[in-house]
């Protein structure tokens, strides 16, 4: 099946016509925001745990 649903909602979308971000379709622009909205969200936290537990680098050792 080629049917694809909205990340935000979970509404099927037409491929052809929808919005996409990230590879992702959603049902409108305002869906496609709120996903690009969370998804930085994530990165940003992301990076803050980095910053307040670095990697180690080169492994184990
Ligand atoms: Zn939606």
């Amino acid at each position: 099946m080629f049917e694809k649903h909205c990340l935000i909602c979970g509404v099927e979308v037409d491929k052809k016509t929808s919005p996409k971000r990230f590879g992702k379709y959603f049902c409108s622009d305002d869906h496609a925001q709120q996903y690009v909205t969370k998804r930085e969200e994530q990165e940003r936290a992301m990076a803050e745990e980095e910053r307040k537990h670095p990697r180690r680098r080169g492994g184990c050792c």
